[in-house]
């Protein structure tokens, strides 16, 4: 090899070194990116679970406490505390939603699903962690889950099981025969009848209703706010009054007597007190000084 050749080797070798340190440069660049691209595929992840989560707590829970009710209709719920049967159903469902989301570690602890000042709504507290790589995302979440729309479990816990339509239970002898139990005239409720599913009423405020939003509200099968009926929980309990802000609905007896157990679910289900009949366009229902105040009729 002349000179010449060894020229042209060392400058050959001279180029490549800053081709090499480019190539270098460029692999990692490619590599920082491809970290960059995992770390946002993490963080969407991450995101999505957290959505996906929140979002379906509420769908969960409701659909926990319509099955629950049902059982309490059919007579097929198991013994002890309800409220801790509903919490750790709706934990089992939330955890294999938390499981399907696989490349990342997500949890969900539903500590507690309790009543709310508004009646209508059950509150579900939990705590999600979600764990992605090095993004960690943690929150307390509370949503709130509407009872309109799910079944009254009361009366079957109180009556054992009244028969009922898709709408509205057909008390047959059950409410007679449990007024008479207690030494309370029950022949007015002899083929009573009430809503099954919670409903809420719409004519707000209740002194508005008079006899026409009586009539409608009988029709319809609507509830109300009450501080002595029982909430939605409260009812799967077979509790006929609680501490919480609750709800009531009217039962429509059947004969006109002048006077009996006044016509309202919480009243007939506890300590109950008379009043005088009604006629609500046909509708006979016995109502106390107290709740025509809070219906807007006048007292007779
Ligand atoms: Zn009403
Ligand atoms: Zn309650």
């Amino acid at each position: 090899m002349d000179d010449c050749g060894y020229v042209m080797a060392g400058t050959a070798l001279l180029l490549m070194i800053p081709a090499l340190i480019v190539t270098a440069m460029m692999l990692s660049l490619s590599e920082a990116n491809s970290d960059m691209k995992t770390e946002r595929t993490l963080s969407a992840s991450v995101e999505g679970a957290a959505w996906d989560i929140r979002d379906n707590i509420p769908i969960i829970t409701r659909e926990i406490l319509n099955e629950t009710a049902w059982e309490v209709i059919n007579g097929t719920i198991p013994e002890g505390d309800v409220r801790e049967l509903v919490r750790g159903r709706v934990q089992e469902r939330v955890d294999r939603l938390c499981m399907s989301h696989r490349n990342i570690n997500a949890s969900c602890r539903v500590n507690s699903v309790e009543g709310t000042e508004d009646p209508f709504q059950v509150e579900v507290n939990s705590t999600i962690e979600i764990h992605g790589g090095d993004i960690e995302h943690a929150e307390n979440i509370s949503v709130r889950v509407t009872v309109e729309g799910l079944p009254d479990p009361l009366p079957f816990r109180v009556l054992g099981r009244p028969e009922h339509s898709a709408t509205s239970i057909e008390y047959g002898d059950a409410l007679r025969g449990y007024l008479d139990s207690k030494g309370v005239d029950g022949e007015a409720y002899v083929n009573a009848t009430g809503p099954l599913i919670i409903r809420r009423c719409p004519y707000e405020p209740y002194s508005c209703h008079g006899l026409e939003g009586l009539h409608a509200c009988i029709l319809n099968g609507y509830y109300h706010e009450s501080r002595d009926g029982a909430c939605y929980l409260c009812r799967l309990e077979g509790k006929t009054s609680c501490p919480h802000m609750g709800l009531e609905t009217f039962i429509i007896p059947s004969v006109d007597v002048g006077e009996a157990p006044v016509s309202i679910d919480h009243v007939l289900f506890n300590e109950t007190y008379n009043g005088e009949a009604l006629n609500v366009s046909g509708f006979i229902i016995y109502l106390d000084g107290g709740h025509r105040t809070k219906y807007g009729v006048e007292t007779p």
